[in-house]
C-alpha cells in the first residue's frame, strides 16, 4: 500500500474501519413461481400417455409433434385439477378461459410456441398459510394458470449433440405465483412444504421435485425497511429440492444485501444456483424483454366453468391438513404435536383414519403410528401403502394391551416385529405362540413373587424397616423371572399384600 498523502487521514480511517453491515436494515422480499405436473392419465391437449419416463420419444402422437393439421383437444382432468388447487387455496375462480399461444424458439419445443393461459389465469388471488417460528401468516398468492410442459434437451449422451426427448412435451402442469409476500428463506421453506403437501393431499401432483414433477424458481430483491418501493429482482432458477430454494435465498439475501449497502446497482437477471457450493451465478442478464407474441389458440375455443362443474368439485375436495389437525384436536383430544406430524403427509392421514375405525382409544393410536409403525417404515425403507401391518391387524394388537393380555412394550418390542414378518397372522394366535400373554393368574404371579423375595432376603428386611421404594426392585425381578408376563398392576398389587403382612 502506498504511503499516505499528508492529510489522507481521514480516507485511510475509512478503509480501516469499513462500516459494518446492518443487514438488520433491510427487508427480503421473494415472490415464488412454482410449476406442478398434474396427475393426470393423458397430456393436455391429445391422449399421449404423461407418465414420467417411458422409452424416450415413445409418447409422441402428431399433436404432440405439432405436426401440420394436427388439433389440440383440451383435458378436462387438467382443469378438474387446476381448480381443485384454486380451491383449496381460497382463490376464485375465472369463468371464461382461454388458452394463448407463447411462442419462441427453442429445440425441446417441436411447435414452436407453448400454449399456455395469458391474461385468463383460471384461478386469480387466494393464500396459503404458513407457520414459521414467528407463527402462522397466509401467504397472498398471485394467480394460478395451466399451461403445457415443453420437451427436454439431453446434454449428456452425445459429446457432440444435444439429444431430445418429447416425452414430457405436452404433460399438463399448472404454476402457481405467489405475490411478493415472503421475507425469508424459512418462510419460502415453509410455503414450499405446505404447498407440496397440499397438492398432495388433493392428489393433483406428486410434489417431487427431485424427478422435477415440482419446479421452482425463486424471485428475489432487497430493499431498505419502511420503503414501499420493491427493489430490482433476481430470478434464481435450477432449484431441485425445498431444502436448496432456502439455501439459495439465504445466499441471494446477503449477496443483495451486500451490493445494496455499497451503493451498487443490482442486475436485473436470472440465476442459477450451485448446490455443491449454495452459491448462484449469472445465467443471462434480463435487460431485454422478451417478445413471445401471445394471442389466442384459434385451434381451442374458450372454455366456461360452469356452476356445475365448480359445485361438483368443491362437494369432492378431501379434508385439508389444517382442518384435520382441528378435528384430530378438538374432537378426537389429540394433542397438536401429535396431529400435525399424521396430517404432514396424506398417506398417515389415511392409516390413522383406518385405524380410528377399529378402535376409540385415539392416543393410542396415534401413539402406535407415530412409535413403532414409522420406525418401522424408516428401518425397512417402506411406504406406509405397502406396509404389510394393516390398521385393522394393528387394531386387533392394541385390544391385546387394553385388555391386560399383553403389556404394551411386549406388544411393541415381540409381538409387532412379528407381525411384520407374518402379516397374515393373528396377533393373540402369535402373542400365544411365543408364550407371551400376560398372566393374570393370582397363583402364578404368587410363586414367581416368592422366588423373587426369596433371593434377597437383604432387601426385603431394609423394605420392612421403611425403605418403601425397593417396591420397584421387587417388581422389576418378578417381571424379569416372568419373562415379561405377570401383568404389572397385579403383581404390584399382591407384592403389596404379601410384604405388609
Ligand atoms: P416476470 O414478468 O419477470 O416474470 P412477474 O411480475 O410475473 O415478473 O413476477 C414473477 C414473480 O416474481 C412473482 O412471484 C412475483 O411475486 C415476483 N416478484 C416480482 N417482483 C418482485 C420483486 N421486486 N422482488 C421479489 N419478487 C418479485
Ligand atoms: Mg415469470
Amino acid at each position: 500500500m502506498p504511503l499516505p498523502e499528508p492529510g489522507g487521514g481521514i480516507l485511510i480511517f475509512a478503509y480501516f474501519c469499513e462500516m459494518p453491515i446492518n443487514y438488520d436494515a433491510y427487508e427480503v422480499v421473494i415472490g415464488l413461481e412454482v410449476h406442478a405436473q398434474l396427475l393426470t392419465r393423458t397430456k393436455l391437449f391429445c391422449g399421449d400417455s404423461a407418465a414420467f419416463g417411458g422409452e424416450p420419444n415413445t409418447h409422441v402422437s402428431p399433436i404432440t409433434l405439432g405436426l401440420p393439421g394436427a388439433l389440440p383437444r383440451l383435458n378436462k382432468k387438467a382443469v378438474e385439477y387446476a381448480i381443485r388447487m384454486g380451491l383449496a387455496c381460497h382463490s376464485e375462480i375465472s369463468r371464461m378461459n382461454y388458452f394463448a399461444r407463447k411462442n419462441y424458439f427453442y429445440p425441446d419445443l417441436p411447435k414452436g410456441y407453448q400454449i399456455s393461459q395469458h391474461t385468463t389465469p383460471i384461478v386469480i388471488g387466494g393464500w396459503i398459510s404458513i407457520r414459521t417460528a414467528e407463527g402462522q401468516r397466509n401467504v397472498q398468492l398471485n394467480r394460478i394458470h395451466i399451461e403445457e410442459d415443453a420437451g427436454k434437451s439431453i446434454h449428456d449422451i452425445d459429446p457432440a449433440y444435444t439429444s431430445v426427448d418429447l416425452n414430457r412435451a405436452g404433460v399438463p402442469l399448472i404454476e402457481i405465483v405467489t405475490e411478493p409476500d415472503l421475507h425469508s428463506a424459512e418462510e419460502a421453506f415453509a410455503f414450499l412444504t405446505e404447498l407440496r403437501k397440499i397438492l398432495r393431499y388433493l392428489e393433483v401432483c406428486d410434489g417431487n421435485m427431485e424427478e422435477g414433477s415440482m419446479r421452482c424458481d425463486a424471485n428475489i430483491s432487497v430493499r431498505l425497511k419502511g420503503e414501499t418501493k420493491l427493489g430490482t429482482k433476481v430470478e434464481v432458477k435450477n432449484l431441485n429440492s425445498i431444502r436448496n430454494v432456502r439455501r439459495a435465498i439465504e445466499h441471494e439475501a446477503v449477496r443483495l444485501i451486500d451490493l445494496v449497502s455499497a451503493g451498487r446497482p443490482v442486475q436485473q437477471e436470472t440465476r442459477s444456483f450451485d448446490a455443491s457450493n449454495g452459491t448462484t451465478f449469472s445465467l443471462r442478464s434480463k435487460e431485454e424483454a422478451n417478445d413471445y407474441r401471445y394471442f389466442a389458440d384459434p385451434d381451442l375455443p374458450p372454455f366456461q366453468v360452469s356452476d356445475e362443474l365448480l359445485e361438483s368439485i368443491r362437494a369432492s375436495l378431501p379434508a385439508l391438513p389444517e382442518e384435520l389437525v382441528e378435528r384430530y384436536t378438538k374432537q378426537l383430544l389429540l394433542p397438536e404435536y401429535d396431529a400435525r406430524v399424521i396430517c404432514d403427509d396424506k398417506d398417515t392421514v389415511d392409516y390413522f383414519e383406518e385405524l380410528t375405525k377399529h378402535t376409540r382409544n385415539y392416543k393410542a393410536a396415534a401413539n402406535w403410528v407415530l412409535g413403532p409403525v414409522k420406525s418401522a417404515l424408516n428401518e425397512k425403507g417402506l411406504e406406509l401403502v405397502q406396509f404389510p401391518v394393516r390398521p385393522a391387524t394393528l387394531a386387533a394388537l392394541m385390544l391385546l394391551v387394553e385388555e391386560g393380555k399383553l403389556s404394551f412394550s411386549i406388544a411393541a418390542e415381540r409381538i409387532f416385529p412379528a407381525l411384520l414378518q407374518e402379516p397374515s397372522k393373528n396377533p393373540l394366535d402369535i402373542a400365544a405362540s411365543l408364550n407371551l400373554i400376560q398372566s393374570s393368574d393370582t397363583s402364578e404371579i404368587n410363586s414367581w413373587i416368592e422366588q423373587a423375595l426369596a433371593g434377597m432376603p437383604d432387601k426385603v428386611t431394609e423394605y420392612k424397616k421403611g425403605k418403601k421404594g425397593l417396591i420397584g426392585l421387587f417388581v422389576g425381578e418378578v417381571k424379569k423371572l416372568s419373562k415379561g408376563k405377570a401383568d404389572p398392576k397385579l403383581t404390584n398389587q399382591l407384592l403389596l399384600e404379601k410384604l405388609e403382612n
